[in-house]
């Protein structure tokens, strides 16, 4: 074993402990209620598993993305529902990179000793989609401020954040050399901002994900919460992007450990027609096949991870990683219910559950025909489909 394989593996045991602390109760309990699961991001922000990112200067544990990834596997395996605080990994992706000097001492340590939430990602908009630079949310400057109106939606966490990174335009598309400029990142310090030009409303949806439409109606937000350049945020973002499915890809690799050490463990035991149900090919195959679609897709997490840390471009590793883990985790959710036959509709396995959980990452950060896409174009060469 490596050293770097060493301190993983040490990660993966200590989440693995503090996530026992929270039995599967718990996580039904809150799904079922819809309700935040504070408790557990406390207790993860106390451990310091959430400022795992964050260089030790600021009061963080300074470690690469693949601790990150080791974290969030972890969650997702022990069967916990990691989405409620994994934006606090993934927006590291665009503030360390890009946030100046002044902004990363202002919020940093405070982040990282747990007084302050960054959870919220601003970007997609319900009438731009997945098509990113058709936002409509304006920020103008007026003076020593940016003025802000706008609605974006499927911000998750909003009411669970302190802060949130936003997307907006502040040059027209039309007026922009190409379509990805005009476009600007802030830091939005929603505490302040609320019932002050800034408005969230819950959206319920088939899993516990806290997730909200937003509106902005002439919000202020100082010029020094303008991220790096203005008109150059989409690249900013990007950075985002790709520690999001980098990380998320991690989870969804966990979520696929989950699936299959639930179903061999049913298979083993259950038995019908005098012998486990597992010793019956038809039975043991999808369980076989689940596993090896979840540990090739985890060497892809791997490989996209390595190359984020060394700073090398990663975009089709990235991509690649989210939609093979969310594809395997899919896989190895739908061959868990099968192999629980009707047990796997009950509330009380989890795995109804989890497999609710995990679908969302063939949809969300990107959805699997965008990734093909970028795929065809960027990588084979393929004239753009969109
Ligand atoms: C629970 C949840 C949480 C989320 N959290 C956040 C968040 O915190 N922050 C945030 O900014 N966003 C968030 N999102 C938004 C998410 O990233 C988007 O839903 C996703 O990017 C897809 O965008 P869309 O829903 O507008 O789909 P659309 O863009 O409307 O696409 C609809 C369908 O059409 C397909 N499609 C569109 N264009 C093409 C094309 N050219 N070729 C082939 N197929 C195409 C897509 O693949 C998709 O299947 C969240 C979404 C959900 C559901």
């Amino acid at each position: 074993m490596t050293a770097r394989e060493h301190d993983l593996n040490e990660i993966r045991e200590a989440v693995a402990k503090l996530c026992a602390t929270f039995p599967m109760e718990y996580w039904r309990e809150t799904d079922r209620e819809r309700r935040y699961p504070a408790e557990f991001v406390r207790a993860l922000t106390q451990a310091g598993w959430l400022s795992c990112l964050i260089p030790e200067q600021y009061g963080g544990a300074g470690l690469g993305i693949s601790a990150a990834c080791a974290v969030l596997e972890e969650i997702q395996k022990s069967g916990a529902n990691g989405a409620a605080c994994h934006a606090q990994m993934y927006t590291m992706g665009t503030v360390l990179r890009h946030c100046n000097d002044a902004q990363k001492a202002k919020y940093l340590p405070k982040i990282a000793a747990g007084e302050l939430r960054l959870q919220a990602f601003g970007i997609t908009e319900p009438t731009a989609g997945t098509d990113t630079s058709s936002i409509r949310t304006t920020a103008v400057k007026k003076g020593d401020r940016y003025v802000v109106n706008g609605q974006k939606v499927w911000t998750s966490r909003a009411e669970h954040s302190d802060l949130m990174l936003l997307l907006a335009r502040t040059t027209p598309r039309e007026q922009a050399q190409k379509k990805t400029d005009g476009m600007s990142v802030f830091i939005v310090d929603m505490k302040a901002a609320l019932g002050r030009g800034l408005t969230i409303r819950p959206i319920r949806t088939m899993i516990n994900h806290a997730t909200t439409e937003v509106f902005f109606d002439n919000l202020e937000v100082p010029s020094e919460n303008l991220v790096g350049e203005e008109g150059k945020g989409f690249r900013y973002i990007l950075d985002g992007m790709n520690a999001e499915r980098i990380l998320i890809g991690a989870e969804c690799v966990g979520d696929a450990r989950w699936f299959i050490a639930k179903a061999s463990a049913y298979a083993r035991e259950r038995k019908v027609f005098g012998r486990p149900i597992g010793q019956n090919q038809g039975v043991q195959f999808p369980i076989a096949r689940a596993y090896m679609a979840a540990e090739s897709a985890a060497l892809m997490v791997e490989r996209a991870a390595k190359l984020y840390e060394a700073g090398r471009p990663c975009g089709p590793e990235s991509n690649m990683a989210k939609q093979l883990a969310a594809e395997a985790s899919w896989q190895a959710g739908d061959m868990c219910l099968q192999t629980h036959g009707g047990f796997g509709f009950a509330e009380e396995y989890d795995v109804e559950r989890k497999l609710r959980e995990t679908r969302l990452y063939q949809v969300a950060p990107i959805s699997t025909n965008l990734v093909l896409c970028y795929l065809a174009e960027h990588v084979l060469d393929l004239p753009r489909s969109y």
